[in-house]
């Protein structure tokens, strides 16, 4: 790593606090090696080496809060038992690391601590409604995040080491109280006397039983304002030094985990990277997404590793979103199980060969799904993830982000809402001539008439197609499925001159006998309960499912529930024109970024095809990818400068993807 002059460093520091540090326009490629306090007699020389050779740029690496891996002198934080006399791992790997050009993020854990510490300051903990400490199994102390530890001693304990260590970044795990301990048990809220004040201050009552909308909005603030302090800090002591944590409020960079974990409900979550990334940068473009995949099958086997293919997947969604690979061993690169960081070196390598032209990369896409943030995310909700998904498969580049402010339609052709209300924010964009789709069993406002029933569960219910000209692809059948809420709402009326009903193209067949199959309904019953609603606002339009079906697509993968989407999506596309159309198989994942130095597209394919059940097995490979994309591009390459032939006409250029295995990317240039 280039030292830097004074005048350089000045320079660099206002650049790094205009959102431009080293995360944002230099090549990253992260090993986060998770220690056990047993590691603290690492040999730095060859851990600095495994990294460099695998090969990374950057370590995440333990460094303290639970247990220091350097000689520490403040009161209450405990260096490791297991580090050397004499030794400073940390300042050994450091020193090390960027002697071979290699950036060193430092790692601290201020979630919880000794019993000394609980002993001495029993009000920096948390406690229980019932007055008592969470105590895990390895007798450590959960802090409460607006406790005096996290708030003055995590000061102290990051002010010795900012002071001491040349830091590229630190990172915080946990940060904020969590509602449950190691085993998945509840642990219910904080009630210590700083949470009971502050709570009662801001919304004069006690902290509640369970977390209701007040509560986990102060709870997030508590995380918020810590990091406040931890960011000024940082960026005092450390001008180029990242701060990231799980929270993307006064952070340099969001932090997530990818992971293929035993316990998540099913079906197994596949874009869990691509998702990631894509919400992260496109919410908070001033910042970096580290999407750190985890190999592990949980928690509770940190040393058994999950199938490779579904791992560079993880790390390929990373890089097609505009971020990068980080891959996370706990403990040291000599694993027990060497399986997983054998299956992503080659990610790791390919990255390396090709890493500038992965650098800012700004997601091209003109349609938004909205995903909100902060405490009230829908991003983990089934109506999200099945649009999502839906998205993928139809081969429709897509941002997810929470912006959807002055939105313009020269820009932006479509913004869908997983589940109701459509924000107000929207409404200027539509007037203009903007599409919304929205779905859900909440009311979406703009004077889309009253709410006459909810429906709590239509199970048994179908709907009825009563207009195939929307729906060309349902030409064979006259019903699809519709279970769980159902929204029903007083059927459009025409102009107030015609005051009757306006048929919707989908109407409800409500729930009848399924069983046994001699009394089963003939499914004559007609309604005009609307299961589609469309609305003309000025220049824009506005089509509402009023029923959960990103949830059922979510789970049940109803081919017609994807046929129903896709061909409404067609139907409001300002002139019924995607961004992109292919032949592709659905299982490929595509995204579409832009670069401006050198000023291209980048077509990134991800094969999602191995994906079986709840493994991946290797991709097969495929072949003539044919792509369509709007906009007049002279060329096109592949990463390794093999020429792509290129032809333009009707708005689009045309091209053929000759070979794709796990993941390729082909580059445009105007
Ligand atoms: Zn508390």
């Amino acid at each position: 790593m280039k030292r830097y002059g004074f005048l350089l460093v000045l320079i660099a520091a206002n650049s790094a606090l205009a959102g431009q540090g080293w995360w944002m326009n230099e090549p990253v490629s992260l090993i986060q090696t998770n220690l056990r306090e047993t590691d603290s007699g690492l040999d730095a020389n060859a851990l600095v080496k495994e990294i460099k050779d695998f090969p990374a740029n950057t370590i995440l690496f333990s460094g303290g809060g639970i247990t220091a891996h350097y000689p520490t002198n403040v009161q209450y934080h405990y260096k490791s038992e297991y580090l050397p006399a004499g030794r400073d791992l940390v300042g050994e790997v450091i020193r090390k690391a960027h002697k071979a050009d290699i950036r060193v993020i430092v790692r601290f854990d201020f979630s919880r601590t000794r019993k000394e510490v609980y002993d001495a300051q029993p009000e920096w903990f948390f406690k229980r409604k019932d007055g008592q400490p969470v105590v895990d199994d390895n007798k450590l102390y959960n802090t409460c995040i607006n406790g005096d530890y996290y708030n003055k001693k995590a000061i102290e304990i990051l002010t010795e080491a900012l002071e001491r260590y040349e830091v590229d970044g630190m990172f915080f795990n946990w940060f904020g109280n969590i509602n449950m301990d190691y085993r998945g048990q509840p642990i219910g809220l904080c009630h210590c006397d700083v949470c009971e004040r502050k709570f009662k201050e801001k919304y004069g009552r006690a902290v509640p039983d369970e977390a209701d909308a007040e509560y986990r909005e102060f709870i997030f603030r508590s995380a918020v304002d810590v990091a406040k302090q931890f960011e000024d800090l940082i960026h005092t002591k450390r001008p180029n030094a990242l701060f990231m944590t799980y929270i993307e409020e006064n952070t340099d960079a969001l932090v997530s985990e990818a992971d293929f974990y035993k316990w998540r409900p099913l079906p197994q979550w596949i874009y869990t990277a691509s998702e990631h990334v894509n919400s992260a940068l496109n919410t908070r473009p001033d910042k970096m997404s580290f999407d750190l995949v985890m190999p592990y099958q949980e928690m509770r086997y940190r040393f058994a590793t999950t199938a490779g293919p579904g791992l560079r997947a993880l790390l390929y969604q990373n890089m097609s979103q505009g971020a990068f690979p980080a891959f996370v061993v706990l403990g040291t690169m000599d694993q027990p199980d060497k399986t997983a960081l054998k299956a992503v070196r080659p990610v790791f390598q390919f990255y390396d060969k090709h890493k500038n032209d992965y650098v800012a990369q700004k997601n091209g896409s003109r349609v938004i799904l909205y995903a909100q943030s902060g405490p009230s995310s829908n991003r983990w909700s089934n109506d999200y993830r099945g649009f999502y998904r839906l998205l993928s498969e139809l081969h429709i580049p897509f941002k997810a982000t929470n912006n959807i402010t002055n939105l313009n339609p020269s820009d932006i052709d479509l913004v869908i809402i997983p589940e109701g209300p459509v924000p107000d924010a929207l409404l200027s964009y539509i007037k203009a001539g903007g599409r919304v789709l929205g779905s859900g069993a909440k009311n979406p406002g703009l004077d889309f008439g009253k709410t006459v029933k909810l429906w709590e569960n239509t199970t048994t219910a179908y709907m009825r197609v009563t207009d195939h000209s929307i729906f060309p692809s349902l030409k064979d059948t006259q019903v699809v499925f519709c279970e769980g809420e159902y929204l029903e709402l007083e059927p459009p009326r025409g102009t107030p001159r015609s005051a009757a009903p306006t048929p919707s193209p989908l109407t409800l067949i409500p729930p009848s006998q399924f069983g046994p199959p001699d009394k089963v309904s003939a499914l004559t019953e007609k309604t005009d309960k609307p299961g589609l609603i469309l609305k003309s606002i000025d220049k824009g339009q506005v089509a509402f499912i009023p029923w959960h079906i990103g949830d059922l697509y979510y789970r049940f993968s109803n081919d017609k529930h994807r046929a129903l989407v896709s061909d409404l999506i067609d139907y409001l596309l300002p002139t019924h024109q995607r961004q992109l159309k292919t032949n592709a198989h659905p299982a490929v994942e595509i995204t579409v970024m832009k670069q401006e130095k050198p000023k291209r597209t980048l077509v990134h394919l991800i094969n999602l095809v191995g994906h079986s059940g709840t493994t991946f097995f290797d991709a097969v490979e495929m072949r003539d990818i044919k792509i369509e994309l709007k906009g007049k591009f002279k060329k096109a390459s592949t990463m390794d400068g093999r020429r792509i032939p290129v032809k333009f006409s009707d708005g689009y250029t045309r091209f053929t993807v000759p070979v794709l295995n796990e993941y390729r990317v082909i580059c445009l240039y105007e």
